[in-house]
């Protein structure tokens, strides 16, 4: 449909098909098969376009580069994209189209029984007059994040179609496993070679984010002493109650559901025992560096109170940081966010600047020295069923990073 990105919304409907959802339990990078696959696919695809420089990284990132084109001196710039699906059944995706949605109107799920209600989903009322793709309600749509890779890709394309628009030099990055928070952790930066980049990752119109939290996870056993119930008294520690009480000595006030903005939170995501022996799992998250420290050191003082009581170490606590706010590297280079936001304006885009309560392939790709912030790729309602994707805003996130190219195309190194 659109004469502009010819093969922009084509190749997005034939990859959303072939599954590529990242494993958890999986110990390789990237975690699975599929994504190998999908990635040398790519590869080959870019090298078709004309992108003559196109490498596969150890780490099964597939990077490319176009040379400048009629500009000295301009920085590189960089748009990168993740590859894989999150975890919900990725297995015969079956996208649906709606066109020229009237914004109102409820829309079945394929044969699913499941539908999107914009009474349920309120968002649907900014589609008025788009064309969407839905899933079939049996899978996700996996817009989060191959609508990223299809308009870098559409990005490409109309550069090697139109030699008139002269540019600098430009770097692609297509990643594995960002979805288990992994795919980013050996992103080989001076290979990339870029100044700065964009993940093209984020969500509806207009989203540009720049902070995320601080991350750690925690995991905790304890070790009870477990004997006949009848003879307890004064003998028995349940673990379990153990758990108990070290929950209930974490302020009451900061779990996910009593916060917003960049307030943080601990959250219980595991709880299994006896009351022989009992584990548990937190993740951590805080936007403020200081206030993510007291937080870790917090639950480390909860347990050593509760080990004192007992005389022993009974409660262990096993942290480990997982990403790190990159507001706090790229609070330095907000040129670059400006650079998002003024691509945007011109396209007659409202920038949606707001702390993302998550990470992002950027959180990592930032420390490791580059910085990244992320820009909206279009999806809506991402990692499950209900997950669309309006044509015309892939349309528009393509025209974004045009524009960032041209501007980019600007500055002097
Ligand atoms: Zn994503």
């Amino acid at each position: 449909m659109s004469e502009k990105y010819p093969k922009l919304i084509t190749r997005f409907l034939r990859d959303v098909k072939i599954n590529t959802r990242s494993n958890e339990e999986s110990k390789t990078i990237p975690s699975d098969p599929k994504e190998v696959a999908f990635l040398k696919n790519l590869a080959a695809e870019l090298q078709e376009m004309g992108v003559s420089d196109v490498q596969t990284m150890k780490d099964g990132y597939v990077f490319a580069k176009l040379s400048a084109n009629g500009v000295d001196n301009a920085p590189t710039v960089g748009f990168i994209s993740h590859v894989d699906t999150a975890d919900f059944n990725s297995e015969n995706v079956n996208p649906q189209e709606v066109k020229n949605y009237d914004g109102q109107s409820i829309i079945e799920l394929g044969d699913s029984g499941f539908s999107l209600d914009p009474k349920v989903f309120p968002n649907l009322h900014n589609y008025k007059g788009h064309d969407l793709i839905t899933t079939d309600g049996t899978t996700l749509l996996g817009a989060d994040d191959k609508a990223g890779v299809a308009e870098i890709l559409a990005l490409i394309d109309y550069l090697i179609e139109h030699p008139e628009v002269k540019h600098g030099p430009l770097a692609f990055g297509f990643g594995p496993d960002e979805e288990i928070g992994r795919g980013a952790d050996n992103f080989d930066v001076k290979a990339f070679g870029a100044d700065f980049a964009y993940t093209v990752d984020g969500g509806p119109l207009g989203e540009l984010e720049w902070e995320t939290f601080n991350a750690a996870g925690a995991k905790i056993d304890i070790k009870g002493q477990n004997v006949h119930p009848g003879t307890a008294k004064d003998t028995m520690v349940n673990a379990l109650q153990v758990a108990i009480d070290l929950h209930n000595a974490l302020p009451d006030n900061e779990r996910p559901e009593k916060t917003e903005g960049r307030e943080g939170f601990y959250h219980l995501c595991d709880l299994t025992g006896t009351p022989d022996e009992a584990k548990m799992a937190y993740i951590i998250r805080d936007h403020d560096k200081e206030a993510f420290e007291a937080k870790k050191a917090k639950l480390q003082a909860i347990a050593d109170e509760l080990n004192k009581g007992f005389g022993q170490e009974r409660v262990s606590v096993h942290l480990q940081d997982q990403y790190h706010n990159m507001g706090d590297i790229l609070k330095d280079k907000q040129e670059i966010v400006a650079m998002a936001e003024r691509a945007m304006k011109k396209q007659n885009i409202e920038p949606v600047v707001e702390p993302v309560r998550g990470g992002t392939d950027g959180s990592k790709i930032t420390f490791l020295g580059l910085p990244t912030p992320n820009l909206f790729a279009g999806g809506e309602n991402m990692h499950g069923r209900f997950e669309f994707v309006s044509k015309q805003v892939m349309e528009q996130v393509t025209d974004v990073l045009l524009e960032i190219v041209q501007e980019a195309s600007e500055m002097t190194k």
